[in-house]
């Protein structure tokens, strides 16, 4: 092996891998380098060494259902039921990890299947029980699994991005969560009601499941297989929670064909008086009912959670400007403050941007839009106007009638 300065050829001291061959080399004592890889390397192997005792020590301690309700609170606004219900999987999960003694007891998982429409907060509840439970977190799109073509190299780069997350602290990835997006989009289809896709559905379900049901996969740590003379990382990925999100558009109307032959079938007492009204319908949802959707029986299987997320309304909207600890408003009231100014919104300001975002049918997700684009000028001009005023955001601000900036109130607020 040549390495070193023997043949003018910088190398790495550990895998042999040269400069020349485009690795990055950091020099220790004389003729001594090594190479990113490598880094990474021994960082991950030092890492673990630090995570195994604190986790023996039972210093990683799992927060009961109500912690985690209240930590969802902060930023969650509505989606009560789902929030209790995703509080309390995740709890068992990770309550089953830190007990389980992993030879003897077969680990059931309780992954989350979420149903909702779009902007309701589904990735952002993913998002948040991350933080409380202070695990690496990775999102991925399950469609764009299916658009790649190649599924096995996809599904891997999903736990690549989890180690990624981990800071390549494979074990700590290994608890990770894993949020996996519009689920509903790779069904099979001649059951579907909304037509989306028409080949590849079940295919991309089968690769999903591979990681889902736990198992040691191989994850290229460059991503791809362009690489052969890797070193795959191994991840063992029966310990991960995976939450699963969709709209599953029209599945209420499954639900609604359902209930009714039930109901004409057993004349159940009060049938006919049903509500027919989709939130009432989606918490109705049945496994059979996912499996007529387009999902296989065994994806089915393995989210034995499901929890419906109900679109937002007008109130919902509002609160969400002003409640969550990231909210719009207060960000941008910072943003003021910087600047010497106050910010205020008036309820009708506040009740005509909800408005405006719910007719983009985005979810909360309209709000961001509508805000940014109302905020762009003041934000522009406010730092070079006088300090010490208060601005009012009305609803004539939010129309357009009347700018901003104009309307100024008080000195010295
Ligand atoms: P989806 O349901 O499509 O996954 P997201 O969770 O990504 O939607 O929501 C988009 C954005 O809208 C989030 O980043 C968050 O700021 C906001 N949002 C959505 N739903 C809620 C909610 N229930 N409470 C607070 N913010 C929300």
């Amino acid at each position: 092996m040549a390495y070193g300065r023997e043949g003018h050829r910088e190398a790495c001291s550990f895998c042999g891998k040269s400069y020349d061959s485009g690795q990055k080399l950091i020099q220790g004592g004389q003729n001594t380098f090594i190479c990113a890889d490598c880094v990474e390397l021994c960082y991950s192997i030092i890492k673990q060494d630090v995570v195994r005792p604190r986790r023996a020590a039972g210093v990683l301690r799992v927060p009961l259902p109500s912690e985690i309700k209240d930590k969802l609170d902060e930023y969650v606004v509505g989606q009560e039921q789902a929030k209790k219900t995703v509080a309390v999987a995740v709890h068992n999960h990770y309550k089953r990890l830190l007990h389980a003694d992993v030879d003897d007891v077969e680990l059931d998982k309780s992954n989350v299947l979420l149903i909702g429409p779009s902007g309701c907060g589904k990735t952002l509840m993913a998002r948040v029980l991350a933080k409380i439970l202070d695990v690496p977190f990775a999102i991925a799109d399950a469609t764009t699994v299916t658009e790649a073509g190649y599924v096995g190299e996809d599904v891997e780069n999903v736990l690549l991005k989890l180690i990624q997350a981990a800071d390549f602290d494979v074990e700590r990835a290994e608890q990770g969560i894993v949020y996996i997006d519009e689920i509903d989009k790779v069904g099979k289809t001649y059951h579907n009601v909304s037509i989306t896709r028409d080949v590849g559905g079940e295919g991309v379900q089968q690769a999903l499941l591979k990681i889902l049901e736990g198992a040691v996969a191989n994850v290229p740590p460059h991503g791809g297989r362009k690489h052969p003379e890797e070193k795959y990382i191994q991840i063992d990925t029966s310990r991960m929670l995976f939450i699963c999100g969709g709209t599953f558009t029209g599945i209420e109307d499954l639900v609604a064909q359902r209930t009714n032959q039930q109901s004409i079938g057993f004349a159940r007492e009060g049938a006919g008086q049903e509500e027919s009204s989709r939130d009432r319908l989606l918490e109705q949802v049945t496994d059979d009912d996912l499996i007529k959707f387009g999902l296989i029986p065994e994806m089915v299987g393995r989210l034995p959670v499901v929890a419906p997320l109900m679109p937002l309304s007008e109130d919902d909207l509002m609160r969400i400007l002003v409640e969550p600890r990231n909210a719009l408003v207060k960000q941008y009231q910072k943003y003021f403050e910087f600047e010497g100014a106050r910010l205020e919104f008036t309820k009708q300001g506040l009740r005509s941007i909800a408005n405006a975002a719910l007719e983009k049918n985005t979810g909360a997700r309209g709000l961001r839009a509508v805000i940014e684009k109302l905020m762009l000028d003041p934000m522009f001009n406010l730092p070079s106007l006088p300090k010490g005023y208060t601005y009012v955001v009305g609803r004539d601000v939010v129309r357009g009638e009347k700018p901003l900036l104009e309307r100024r109130k008080r000195k010295g607020a």
